[in-house]
């Protein structure tokens, strides 16, 4: 149900700041006066009479009624999460895809267009180039840092502008302030999907983003243990558009993964912050490594977008380092084969340490030349930094470097 205009809100006062607003957003406690949230695993909501269901089945009075759509623990999720990215309004969604889903299926019909980033997600372009293609939704895959091919690329029937800041794995960084103009500029919505920063480190709002995209599956649960995600923008027009798309086609978050989530985003800022810094840590002693030929970190020097993503994300460059060691995919799987410490799972955002081959894992489905353009070279290998002792790390890595 989004935030939920009418429900009760917790009794805090004005102002709050963020750090606060992580802990105690969400909805005032039940009669038992429970600390930690309440977690509802209950499908339905039992209502007084029949004429009041009647009036809350038709919208005219506001109240949890099925949990495809509505939920407390959901909608506690929805409120912090909209408190932490600056949002008015927030839905929760069975996945991080499927916030992309609910988000195509509630802005676009058949003969519209979009711009999208050629370097986002595997699976957000699979989504984008083919199914949403099948419904006659064409996509153009432009440049992530070109904002004039952006500019090039727009066609009067252009509705929505979809990118990542940073990418996976190269790490891109994309200008949302310049891209946020072009979409103005264009009458479309610019999407931001910010996963890898989170609101901890970047509100895309604040540089003009209209909607903002999550997997609560990486950073927001951040210890690797369900699959979420969230659609945050103005609470108009996710009443308007997304909720009625969520009410028939439910891709609903559960309660249990809502509430999974909704604790993690109270330890969300200082997560951010202590893997960032051991990224930075790790990216910097890589770039020294005479076996590795380049390394993809925003928080480094060398990096392209340097500036703009230090102006962008809090001055922090993140959590997943990216680097393309000598030798190749062979050389790539040496390295990762070596490794004793890290998890090989192309999951990220968790407390471990994980590693994977990009090439052939969450870019595997695309052809050779969609891979090219992604610039996802076969040698190349993503390193999303957990809470593990750098040192460790760095021992793991060499593992498998000392001997290419
Ligand atoms: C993982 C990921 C997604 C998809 O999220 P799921 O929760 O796995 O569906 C989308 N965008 C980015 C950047 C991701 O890393």
């Amino acid at each position: 149900m989004s935030v939920g205009k009418k429900i009760p809100r917790v009794d805090l006062p004005k102002g709050l700041r963020r750090d606060t607003l992580a802990v105690r957003e969400g909805l005032p406690p039940s009669a038992w006066g429970e600390n930690s949230e309440a977690l509802f695993l209950t499908s339905s909501f039992v209502q007084p009479d029949a004429a009041t269901a009647a009036a809350r089945f038709a919208n005219e009075e506001e109240a949890f009624i099925y949990s495809r759509f509505s939920n407390p623990t959901v909608t506690m999720f929805e409120r912090r999460l909209a408190a932490l990215e600056g949002t008015e309004g927030c839905i929760g969604t069975s996945s991080g895809m499927s916030a992309i889903l609910l988000l195509g299926m509630g802005l676009l019909k058949a003969g519209d267009h979009v711009l999208c980033s050629q370097s986002v997600f595997g699976s957000t372009i699979m989504l984008f180039g083919r199914e949403f293609g099948k419904f006659g939704v064409e996509t153009t895959f432009v440049s992530q840092t070109d904002v004039e091919a952006w500019r090039r690329a727009i066609k009067p029937n252009t509705k929505l502008l979809f990118a990542e800041s940073p990418t996976n794995p190269l790490t891109e960084v994309c200008d949302i302030r310049a891209l946020s103009l072009v979409a103005k500029e264009a009458s479309a919505l610019l999407a931001v999907d910010n996963c890898f920063c989170s609101p901890a480190l970047q509100r895309p709002v604040e540089f003009g983003a209209d909607l903002v995209v999550h997997s609560g599956t990486k950073y927001l649960d951040g210890q690797g243990r369900v699959i979420a995600g969230a659609l945050c923008g103005p609470e108009q027009l996710i009443n308007e558009k997304f909720v009625p798309v969520m009410r028939s086609a439910g891709m609903s978050l559960s309660p249990f993964n809502a509430w999974v989530v909704l604790k993690g985003l109270e330890t969300l800022d200082i997560r951010m912050r202590a893997q960032s810094e051991r990224a930075l840590q790790l990216a910097t002693w890589l770039e020294q490594q005479p076996q590795i030929e380049r390394v993809f970190y925003p928080g480094l020097r060398s990096h392209p977008q340097h500036e703009l993503a230090m102006a962008q994300q809090s001055d922090l460059g993140a959590a997943v380092v990216s680097f393309i060691v000598k030798g190749e995919r062979l050389g790539a799987f040496h390295v990762i084969d070596s490794t004793q410490v890290c998890s090989i799972t192309a999951n990220l955002g968790d407390t471990k340490t994980t590693i994977t081959h990009p090439a052939s894992t969450s870019h595997g489905r695309l052809t050779e030349a969609q891979r090219q353009a992604a610039g996802i070279a076969q040698g190349m290998i993503r390193v999303a930094v957990g809470l593990d002792d750098v040192e460790d790390l760095k021992a793991d890595l060499l593992r498998g470097l000392a001997t290419l």
